[in-house]
């Protein structure tokens, strides 16, 4: 029942803690659990839409909520279609692109998958 994320060299489960260390006892392999976060291709980070859908890159979201676009007087307004969203990290945490506005980042928690 461990969670522990696999060997980044010889991907064995049986990966270890040893203080603020893992450790694979199979190819005797020692990295920070923090480090091997960081320098994963892919984070194992899920952003999920308001009401605990997870997102991927390419999903279609509506918006639930009215929000205004930062630096503009445009709004994008409830139930608007995003298309091919891009998850991405940060507080704005998805990419997209906007018929009528343009490239900017939305919330995942104002958006629902569609
Ligand atoms: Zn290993």
């Amino acid at each position: 029942m461990s969670t522990l994320p696999p060997c980044p060299k010889c991907n064995s489960e049986y990966t270890y803690e040893d203080g603020q260390m893992l450790v694979c006892p199979e190819c005797a392999h020692e990295w920070s659990a923090n480090e091997s976060a960081a320098t994963a291709g892919e984070s194992d980070k899920v952003i999920k839409d308001a009401v605990g859908n997870t997102l991927q890159d390419g999903d279609t979201v509506s918006v639930i909520k009215d929000l205004k676009v930062k630096g503009s007087s445009l709004v994008v307004k409830v139930g608007t279609k995003v298309k091919n969203i891009r998850l991405c990290d940060g507080d704005h945490d998805i990419d997209c692109k906007i018929d009528g506005i343009g490239a900017m980042k939305l919330k995942s928690e104002f958006v629902k998958k569609v």
